[in-house]
């Protein structure tokens, strides 16, 4: 009821596309009947949390914020989504996405940008009075980040305790690191995709938002493990349960810094709280080691040709044929797909769908996408290679800087932007790698900063173990 009610008080956020309040209240009614009769269907049994509206949800209305979607009622749940219900989770509602999970902002969807619940903190709103330029109070509101901002934000404004992103580039860190939480995205692998509407299949990864380390690690629990829907997911890759220790001891870890993720356009607040994090693992035993990540400047080139190829056959299936939008223009069949498609989708995904078709024609094929393979094996290479010269952990930045207003957000070219600030999630998911972003510290304005580990593929448990004992 409270979680409720705090949604309905914070709708201004716009973090939910659809409340399931009726689905979350006799879910709450079952729970509460299991609790007193001392049966409980595991550890997330009366919890409410969210998921992003990339998720299928049977009989809840699932959009990916496009009018391609719009009402189109899914007759089954993704994996992860049953397994959240099977724990006895409650579901208050689908979470708000730039369109398909493009975007690194949270303001790209149909539905409108969702609006950082930090642009409402009391010091916050008070440095922002002491800047002269800053006359339009209404529209003085900073962007999430993205693409899961939706559930950022519900999590942020303590509407429910976890909520599902997806994390293709950065899109569950980056959020995270904009709305003061953890965002966690695990192995590639080790939780289903099953029912996650697609942006890059190879890179995908369903991913959790939370308060606390610990919260994700329970939510991880819940979600981890072999899915015979999901071909890529591996068997047995975790022991359970998934329990981090009270206490770690990390005198014996190895921390390493990459240099060439301290680039110009890194805010010096981010580049000295990353500084300090990496004495304080100094100066707890820990050895600190730079290490080379080489092939880091062709990330984001990379990522683009991968993801929109891949974009590029995936969106196909969205023809106006067997389910969402269909345009009323019926002279030919072409016409129809044509005028469906430029309905239905927004200028984002239309330019990644010329792309990525443009990349895989048989004269760009070898020279693109093959070469960006090729690229791509470079880039995980780099981290194996880190990896084997003895590091644990690696410690990066989760963003260039702290949450800025949507004004600014779009004044630049919004896609230009968005890459730029993928470029210490990007690589990651290239490489499968699990990778979490926790809050550390907030900057002079009042507003959050997150730094990013990195662990070795499959060795999640080890790196949610080392957030715990910074957090
Ligand atoms: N910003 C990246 C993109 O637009 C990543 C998105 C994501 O992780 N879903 O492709």
């Amino acid at each position: 009821q409270k979680c409720l009610s705090l949604i309905k008080k914070t709708k201004f956020l716009n973090a939910y596309i659809t409340v399931s309040e009726e689905v979350a209240l006799k879910q709450a009614e079952e729970s509460e009947k299991r609790y007193k009769n001392g049966q409980s269907l595991g550890d997330l049994d009366g919890i409410p949390v969210a998921v992003k509206d990339n998720f299928s949800t049977s009989g809840i209305e699932t959009t990916c914020a496009s009018n391609m979607l719009k009402g189109y009622i899914p007759p089954y749940n993704a994996t992860v989504v049953q397994k959240l219900l099977d724990q006895g989770a409650l579901l208050m509602g689908k979470t708000n996405l730039d369109e398909f999970a493009m975007g690194s902002g949270s303001t790209d969807g149909i539905f409108g940008p969702v609006k950082n619940p930090w642009s409402y903190s009391k010091q916050y709103r008070e440095k922002r009075k002491q800047n002269p330029h800053n006359k339009n109070e209404d529209s003085d509101w900073l962007i999430t980040g993205g693409s899961s901002g939706g559930s950022a934000a519900a999590v942020s404004a303590f509407t429910c305790y976890a909520a599902l992103g997806s994390d293709t580039g950065g899109s569950t860190r980056n959020p995270a690191a904009h709305c003061g939480l953890v965002g966690f995205k695990p192995s590639y692998g080790l939780v289903s995709r099953h029912g996650l509407i697609p942006l890059v299949n190879s890179m995908d990864v369903p991913g959790i938002l939370t308060r606390c380390v610990d919260d994700a690690a329970v939510v991880l629990g819940a979600l981890a493990g072999p899915d015979p829907k999901d071909s890529t997911t591996v068997h047995d890759p975790i022991n359970k349960p998934f329990m981090l220790p009270s206490l770690a001891d990390v005198s014996k870890l190895c921390i390493g810094i990459p240099k060439e993720y301290l680039i110009p356009e890194l805010s010096s607040e981010v580049r000295s709280l990353w500084s300090k994090a990496a004495d304080l693992f100094e100066s707890e035993g820990a050895k600190v080691l730079e290490v080379s990540l080489p092939h880091t400047s062709y990330s984001i080139v990379c990522y683009h040709v991968l993801c929109t190829t891949e974009v590029a056959s995936n969106m196909a299936r969205f023809d106006g044929l067997q389910y969402g939008h269909r345009c009323d223009i019926n002279v030919s069949t072409e016409a129809m797909y044509a005028a469906t498609r430029r309905e239905g989708f927004n200028d984002v995904v239309r330019g990644r769908i010329l792309s990525g078709n443009f990349f895989l024609l048989k004269e760009n094929y070898e020279n693109y996408f093959v070469k960006a393979q090729k690229v791509r094996r470079l880039i995980a290479n780099d981290f194996v290679n880190a990896f084997n010269s003895g590091v644990d952990v690696l410690l990066t930045p989760t963003t260039l800087s702290e949450a800025v207003p949507y004004l600014e957000f779009i004044k630049e070219d919004n896609r230009t932007r968005s890459a730029q600030d993928d470029i210490f999630t990007q690589a990651v998911n290239m490489a499968g790698l699990p990778a979490v972003s926790i809050p550390v510290a907030l900057s002079n304005q009042g507003l959050p900063i997150g730094l990013q580990f990195i662990g070795r593929a499959f060795c999640d448990q080890q790196l949610l173990t080392v957030a715990k004992w910074f957090e």
